[in-house]
């Protein structure tokens, strides 16, 4: 049997970091298992609609290599097209296919139409919860005959068609929670098809799986209480059941469901602020899935191949932006210079072309989590610093003191050799060796050195600083360090 999976967004706007969880798992999945992944556009609640959120979906999931077989795609005109054998793949296409599926379940006696208004379910639900029932509806529409239904919706007045719950209990197998049960009381008579004629997400979503053939719904923990619906409509419409596996919701640190505001959840956001793609996926992958208890960097390969329904954790997966944070920085220090000088690049406004500006970024990738925090980090080196001259005094050395050891520091620098000069290594060692030499304190000369070439109280080492530099621009910036101390 080939795996067929999905994912069905709502185009109601930016793409929300769990549905990245969810894309990444049933990416996983079917690559692992040589499936095809299916991309659905949900977007029978009309009212949600946001213009360009398809768009935005597929660019943002083509941002982490996250290509669909089959729904939609941009081509290379920037337009949405769709390929696949099972199209079309946005529901608002379909409303025709779904109407056949309403009539079979309306003639079954598995559904029904209402009339009921708004005001009449509103008050039946607020005296319902008065006396602390959970809200249902009453059924009662279901008691009206044909005859009565007919002429009333030839009259033309507003109606919806309700799901008819069975009386009984609802049982079916979930790959991450095992067996679910639920008695069919608790479970209220569903709109399958709404007043403006289409199909309500319950509808829609169990047709649409069927006739894509979807084999595995691997969606969010929070469809959970949707799937007895489900069920139940796939044995009233005898259709062969899919498998389920609803994944753990993403928690915040203190354990509460994670926002729905944009600026936290928005996987756009994640990029905008200088976290690589890669470190997302890695991150994001392994929320509620660990594949190593003593290992935390995955490639997208090595989770595509470990990647298993079974291991998925029950519970909510905490977002833990430190971690997140350091594998960030991890990531970061994986890239080739070429590599970190293109993530750089949108980020920084410095040529990073240019030798100097690659140089800083290598420093200082070391030092920060995120490349939004680069430009900031490069600065430094770019543009010579402005500082209290006081700042070159070591804690525990004099002012004095301080223009000596630079007056040394200048020869030390002037006599190294172009092969010292370009490692960092080599420089700390011959620093190193100079102090020993001369019997100095490691503070009395690294402090004024540091503070020299890089004009903060906290930097980089000034060795890095010196290597970043170059001779040149580094002699330049001890000169003016003396000058400062001899006024
Ligand atoms: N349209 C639903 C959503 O917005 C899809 C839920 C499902 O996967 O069944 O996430």
């Amino acid at each position: 049997m080939q795996i067929r999976t999905r994912i069905a967004p709502s185009p109601t706007g930016f793409v929300h970091i769990g549905t990245l969880h969810t894309a990444l798992f049933n990416y996983f999945f079917t690559r692992q298992n040589g499936g095809k992944f299916v991309i659905r556009i949900e977007d029978t609640d009309r009212e949600r609609l946001v213009e360009g959120a398809v768009e935005n979906l597929l660019e943002s999931l083509a941002v982490f290599g996250i290509e669909n077989d089959e729904g939609p795609f941009i081509d290379s005109n920037g337009v949405i097209d769709e390929k696949g054998d099972f199209g079309p793949y946005t529901q608002s296409a379909r409303l025709d296919i779904y109407k056949p599926y309403v009539q079979q379940l309306v003639l079954q006696g598995d559904a029904y139409y209402c009339f009921c208004t708004r005001e009449r379910l509103d008050e039946m639900r607020k005296a319902q919860q008065a006396i602390k029932q959970t809200p249902k509806y009453d059924r009662a529409c279901c008691k009206l005959d044909n005859a009565e239904v007919k002429a009333r919706i030839d009259a033309g007045e507003a109606h919806v068609v309700r799901m008819k719950v069975p009386e009984g209990e609802t049982t079916f197998t979930d790959l991450i929670r095992g067996t679910i049960k639920i008695n069919n009381k608790e479970i209220d008579d569903q709109v399958i098809l709404k007043s403006d004629g289409f199909p309500t997400y319950h509808l829609a979503v169990v047709v649409d799986d069927f006739l894509m053939q979807i084999t595995h719904i691997i969606r969010g923990e929070e469809w959970l209480p949707s799937a007895p619906k489900h069920v139940i409509l796939y044995k009233m419409l005898g259709f062969e059941l899919p498998k389920f596996a609803h994944v753990p919701l993403l928690l915040n640190p203190d354990k509460t469901k994670l926002s729905k505001r944009q600026g936290d959840v928005a996987v756009e956001d994640y990029v905008k602020r200088g976290y690589l793609p890669d470190a997302l996926i890695n991150f994001v992958g392994t929320l509620g899935f660990n594949p190593s208890a003593d290992k935390e960097i995955f490639t997208r390969t090595e989770l595509t191949k470990l990647f298993d329904l079974s291991k998925v954790n029950k519970s909510g997966a905490v977002m833990n932006m430190e971690k997140l944070d350091w594998m960030n920085r991890e990531y970061m220090r994986l890239l080739s210079i070429d590599e970190l000088a293109e993530a750089a690049r949108s980020f920084v406004q410095a040529d990073v072309e240019s030798e100097p500006v690659r140089r800083a970024l290598v420093v200082e990738r070391e030092r920060v989590h995120r490349l939004d925090e680069l430009q900031e980090a490069i600065d430094p080196y770019l543009i010579e610093p402005a500082y209290d001259p006081s700042m070159l005094v070591w804690k525990k050395a004099d002012s004095a003191d301080a223009k000596l050891q630079l007056d040394g520091i200048r020869g030390f620098i002037q006599a190294l050799d172009d092969a010292t000069i370009e490692s960092v290594e080599k420089i700390e060692a011959e620093a190193r060796a100079y102090i020993d030499a001369n019997e100095l304190q490691n503070g009395n000369v690294l402090w004024p050195m540091r503070v020299a070439l890089s004009g903060h109280e906290k930097s980089a080492s000034p060795f890095e600083f010196l290597w970043a530099l170059g001779k040149g621009a580094a002699l330049q910036r001890i000169d003016k360090a003396i000058g400062m101390l001899n006024k």
